[in-house]
């Protein structure tokens, strides 16, 4: 008998979770927004989402970011994307149904999913929570082959999404939705490498780029109380990026005619998601100092017996962990660190892609799903 109490409790449970549901199991027909071909426009369509399973957690998309990543998987800049292409790993939305095993989250409560909705959990990298870099193969939100439906993931771009609970971040009651979603790609690839390099009050930090991943370095770290500069091609961010708090901001030309910068900072971290001569940031790293390629731009022309000469770094930093990235919501959230949105309707995406290419962003476009 002394077994049968659980039983008799995880039956009742399943029963309430299930008349709290507000949908059936599923599979579920949704209205996404994606491309049929590489480079092509985009349009509305249908997609099907997997049938909720025992771990699962459905949402109603309420937001999605726009990533500089989208943009390059839809055009096909780094290899001809699975068709059809729904990009989308910023998204948040509310909870309408749970499977019966999952305990971290009840209809009604509002999820986040980063850049991935699964991994193996059980290789080194998973077991230290770092499911991005899983050895056998991280499942990205989009463009990736999907291990429980077949073919490939469809993101955010779409008004469903069904995810296994370990993969969704909790969002905090009284968060500001409209300016959530961004954190969970362009703010966990920026404070990881902030928090990995250990960066403390008073030290010199300088962000290459001021786009969506840039804006969020800047906020992130001038939070940690460094003393940030930030450099950027576009003269028209100098005044944004001091208005963020950063302690100086420079075009890359104009820093680099500058000695007093040379040897200066203590981390760099680029942003910058195209390729750039790299030599000219270097000679900024004081010894022993690291630069952070974020932006996965192709970082050219460095001189190896002038990183010996001052012993620096070229690292590479890729998102976060499930755990980092619920860590940066409540960080985000507990100090009221919020990316600068522009919020627009799905049938916008097309031209919020020519302004994002255009730098013509301020800092991040969110689509909002509520609205279609
Ligand atoms: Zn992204
Ligand atoms: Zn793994």
């Amino acid at each position: 008998m002394a077994a049968a109490a659980p039983l008799l409790f995880a039956s009742a449970t399943t029963q309430a979770q299930s008349a709290r549901n507000a949908v059936a199991a599923g599979p579920y027909p949704t209205r996404a927004w994606g491309v049929t071909e590489t480079a092509g426009k985009f349009a509305p369509m249908t997609i099907q989402r997997r049938a909720l399973g025992d771990n699962d957690v459905l949402l109603d998309i309420l937001y999605a970011g726009i990533c500089h990543s989208d943009v390059h998987t839809a055009r096909g800049d780094w290899g001809a994307p699975g068709l059809p292409c729904v990009p989308g790993h910023e998204i948040v939305g509310r909870v309408v149904a749970v499977g019966r095993n999952v305990t971290k989250f009840r209809v009604g409560d509002v999820g986040g999913v980063g850049c991935m909705v699964d991994a193996c959990g059980s290789c080194e990298n998973c077991l230290a929570d770092r499911e991005q870099i899983c050895v056998n193969g991280t499942t990205f939100t989009y463009d990736s082959p999907d291990k429980v439906s077949g073919g490939h993931t469809l993101g955010g771009y779409s008004e469903r999404i069904v995810v296994t609970e370990k993969f969704v971040i909790r969002i905090p009651p009284g968060m500001d939705l409209r300016a959530t979603a961004p954190i969970l790609c362009a703010g966990i690839t920026t404070f990881s490498p902030i928090r990995h390099w250990g960066v403390v009050p008073g030290q010199r930090v300088a962000v290459v780029g001021l786009g969506g991943l840039g804006h969020m370095a800047v906020k992130l770290a001038v939070a940690q109380r460094a003393d940030v500069t930030v450099l950027t091609t576009t003269p028209g961010k100098i005044a944004a990026a001091r208005a963020m708090g950063a302690s100086a901001a420079y075009l890359w030309q104009d820093a680099q005619a500058r000695p007093e910068l040379r040897n200066h900072f203590d981390l760099m971290i680029s942003t910058v998601p195209y390729a750039f001569e790299a030599e000219p940031f270097m000679q900024m790293l004081k010894l022993d100092s690291t630069f952070v390629n974020v932006g996965l731009g192709e970082a050219r022309g460095i001189n190896p017996a002038a990183m010996a000469f001052g012993r620096k770094s070229l690292a590479g930093s890729m998102i976060g962990g499930i755990a980092e990235t619920q860590e940066v919501i409540d960080h985000c959230f507990a100090r009221h660190i919020y990316p600068d949105v522009e919020v627009i309707r799905p049938e916008q995406i097309d031209a919020a892609y020519q302004r994002v290419v255009g730098k013509d962003v301020r800092f991040r476009f969110v689509i909002e799903f509520a609205s279609s």
